[in-house]
């Protein structure tokens, strides 16, 4: 069987090949940033499937985002050919909408149902005003359904159904998530009801990588899958193969401090001695840092440049005469507020940029936090306590500004004209409001394709990988994010130091950490320090770049693998 099998198994590493060739039963893989957890994913399914007879349409794919789900799709139909179309992929959303499809009469809709948009949502809710449960009878009463619906009507059904469990156990026999990590509750009890305690179910994630709390996500599902599911597995992959030496020590550096896997190991695959170090600049403010990142692209991309940069044009096959175009390289920050100064410095060098857009509720500055303070606030929450959470934090945020420069005037929180209409439009209906910033498609937006430098917060950074990575505003404050009048505690520094981490790991073979030394924030221009998640990097594994042109890199041929 190890011989017809290992044909399949070839482009895995020895622990990969373990993870992907294990018997059946629970197992979870515990893999660090750039482990190749998504090919030993996917590896998994094609062996089973190939070499173990297990049929395509008993197993079950489930990611986070459609992006995700789309890039599992595209690797198993490249693994396995036209029997990879019985394979079910998919977000937690789409299965739940599969089985909703599949159900909906028994969880009481009619005919023609339909997912609620976002103004028939809000219509529902300014009716129902503080009534719950109202709210739901006014979607039904137009057969509606909305986005957390999706979950957890198919999670009462089947928690009342146990024939229906029965059937849904026998139809997806096997079962396999990645990024299990970031799970919240409802999903957590989906997988259980889809999932015998003795199932196969593979779940595969990072902890050091749970960046999702304030939504709802809890690393505790994860920690505790041994618990849950009897005689679980553990497979640990260590070999990180996306980035260069200098990057991985520096990350794992970074997250000794508050990482959350005993005898946490990451060990570089990649041993060029001619790595560069992790570039610093100590920019003098916002608008240096900008120019620096401008600098630096156009010193990497090289000639493309001083024509492209007087005629504000940039000819994108000049680009692709050198080995490195615009899509490699992405610049990360903490909050979207950031990116103003930087699109407005690459835009004025005639540089092409991608950013996802953010005129949505969930994607404003304080909103986050804000639902991350309603969800303290316990599930139970009544209109009073969200109503006073809101007082709390308008009086918190009672600075101009919340989150400091090239905030548009409409974004600007004072936190009386903001706070109070959102709690009512919140209401009594929290989870949902959660739900909605949960949805998380901002990472769906960006085009992987399209010839632009890539501007992304580092939530939205998540998964992705970058040849050349810039993370700017590495600064106390900012990262750790740190708003007026509060300090963050204990575990919301550990959740920042797991985002910076995310951060410092999507580069495969540049990285520049940046911080400025002034910046406009809170309504002031203040004096920022740097992060003290740098200090516990070891200061050899930094170029310092002063205040002169940064070095070009030796060999101009970025990609090294
Ligand atoms: P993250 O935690 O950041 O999501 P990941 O564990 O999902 O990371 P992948 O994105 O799957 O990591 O893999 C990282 C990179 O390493 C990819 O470019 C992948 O092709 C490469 N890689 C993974 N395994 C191997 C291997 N055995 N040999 C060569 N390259 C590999
Ligand atoms: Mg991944």
């Amino acid at each position: 069987m190890e011989e017809v099998g290992t044909g399949l198994l070839d482009r895995l590493d020895a622990m990969q090949r373990v993870a992907a060739s294990a018997p059946g039963g629970p197992l979870l893989i515990v893999a660090g940033p750039g482990t190749g957890k998504t090919r030993t994913l996917t590896h998994r399914i094609a062996y089973l499937c190939a070499e173990l007879g297990v049929f395509p349409h008993r197993c079950l794919a489930i990611t986070f985002t459609r992006r995700a789900a789309g890039e599992l799709r595209e690797r198993l139909d490249s693994l396995l050919g036209d029997v990879a179309e019985d394979i079910t992929v998919g977000t937690f959303h789409s299965v739940g909408l599969a089985i909703l499809k599949e159900n909906a009469k028994a969880a009481g809709l009619g005919a023609n149902w339909r997912i609620a948009d976002e103004s028939e949502r809000a219509e529902a809710r300014e009716q129902a005003g503080d009534d719950d449960h109202a709210y739901a009878k006014l979607l039904r009463q137009q057969d509606l359904v909305d986005l957390d619906d999706l979950i957890s009507l198919p999670v009462a059904l089947l928690r009342d159904d146990p024939a229906l469990v029965e059937k849904y156990r026998k139809h997806w026999q096997w079962i396999f998530v990645d990024e299990y990590q970031d799970v919240d509750e409802t999903q957590y009890e989906l997988l259980r009801l889809l999932s015998p305690s003795d199932g196969n179910l593979c779940a595969i994630g990072d902890p050091d990588q749970a960046i999702y709390s304030f939504r709802g996500a809890d690393v505790k599902y994860f920690l505790r899958f041994n618990e849950d599911f009897v005689d679980a597995r553990l497979v640990r992959l260590t070999r990180n193969y996306r980035s260069s030496a200098p990057i991985v020590a520096a990350a794992v550096q970074a997250i000794a401090p508050s990482s959350l896997v005993n005898g946490r190991r990451l060990d570089p695959a990649r041993l060029d001695p001619e790595a560069p170090l992790v570039g610093r600049y100590p920019a003098a403010s916002v608008a240096d840092e900008a120019d620096f990142v401008v600098r630096t692209i156009d010193d990497m991309v090289g000639g493309l440049s001083h024509r492209s940069l007087d005629s504000g044009r940039v000819d994108s096959r000049s680009i692709a005469a050198g080995n490195l175009s615009f899509s490699d390289i992405a610049v990360l920050y903490r909050t979207d507020s950031q990116s103003g100064a930087i699109v407005e410095a690459l835009s004025r060098a005639g540089v092409p940029v991608q950013k996802r857009s953010h005129n949505r509720l969930r994607d404003r500055p304080g909103v986050q936090l804000i639902a991350r303070e309603l969800r303290h606030a316990g599930a139970g929450a009544l209109v009073t306590r969200v109503k006073q959470t809101a007082e709390q934090l308008a009086q918190r945020f009672a600075a101009p500004t919340l989150d400091g420069e090239q905030l548009a005037p409409e974004d600007i929180w004072t936190a009386a004209d903001l706070l109070r209409p959102l709690a009512e439009r919140i209401g009594d209906d929290m989870p949902r409001f959660l739900q909605e910033i949960a949805t998380g498609a901002e990472v769906d937006a960006l085009d992987p394709r399209a010839e632009a430098v890539n501007l992304l917060t580092l939530h939205a950074a998540k998964g992705l990988e970058f040849p050349v990575v810039f993370l700017v505003g590495c600064e106390d404050g900012l990262l750790p994010l740190r708003w007026p009048g509060g300090s963050p505690e204990p575990d919301e520094i550990a959740e920042e130091r797991r985002l910076f981490f995310v951060g410092l790991t999507r580069a495969q073979d540049r990285l520049y950490v940046s911080h400025a030394a002034r910046r406009f924030r809170h309504g002031s221009e203040r004096e920022q320090s740097p992060t003290p998640f740098l200090d516990v990097i070891d200061s050899g594994l930094f170029e310092r770049l002063g205040d002169t042109v940064p070095s070009r890199p030796k060999d101009r041929q970025l990609r090294l693998l």
